[in-house]
């Protein structure tokens, strides 16, 4: 998924694999979902929408909702606390009823040079945003592979969780060019002071 201009001032990112997951990031590393407006680019920049989807009836209640959602499954995937203790088992529940909501209907409409493209057949739905996040949460955390794959990013104190898809599964980091980039930094920096001393 590209990363749109109208998401670049909010500096949300896009990078985990999965959407439950980019939902996750966005409390890293301040909260980022801080008003109704930057729901909007995150909800158009995360691909739930096509772009050009009016958001405008969006109110609080969405980011409420998104900012539960987004609590409840970082419970599960970080499986603390642990499973079968009730703060996860009530995680799981509220999960499992979000997931029930239907994601928004897409068609197929003829653009202005005659090629197909996506739209919704109306505008989207809290609940229906909310279902396909929770959908992608219940899909990720009971398909094995994809599982196995999840990786917590190795850089200073970032908690990004993201699907490790990478050949020889070696993705160290979030994004190479942030917490990748970091790391190569700090390591000059002490060969520099090593060959200084
Ligand atoms: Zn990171």
């Amino acid at each position: 998924m590209a990363l749109g201009t109208a998401t670049a001032p909010y500096e949300l990112r896009f990078d985990t694999g999965r959407v439950c997951l980019d939902l996750l990031a966005t409390t890293h590393p301040v909260e980022r979902l801080g008003s109704v407006e930057v729901l909007r680019a995150w909800i158009t920049g995360s691909g739930l929408v096509p772009p050009g989807t009016p958001l405008a009836h969006a109110d609080l209640s969405w980011l409420v909702g998104f900012r539960e959602l987004r609590l409840q499954t970082a419970r599960l995937v970080r499986a603390r606390p642990a499973p079968g203790a009730p703060p996860y088992d009530r995680a799981l529940a509220r999960v499992n009823d979000l997931a029930r909501g239907a994601p928004p209907a897409p068609r197929a409409v003829r653009g202005e040079d005659g090629v197909l493209v996506r739209e919704l057949t109306g505008p989207p739905l809290c609940v229906e945003l909310l279902g396909a996040v929770a959908r992608d949460a219940v899909d990720l955390l009971t398909d094995p592979e994809a599982r196995a794959s999840l990786r917590q990013c190795e850089g200073d104190n970032c908690p990004i969780v993201y699907v490790d898809t990478s050949r020889g599964r070696r993705r160290r980091w979030c994004s190479s060019e942030i917490c990748g980039n970091r790391e190569r930094v700090a390591r000059h920096r002490r060969r520099a002071a090593v060959s200084r001393a």
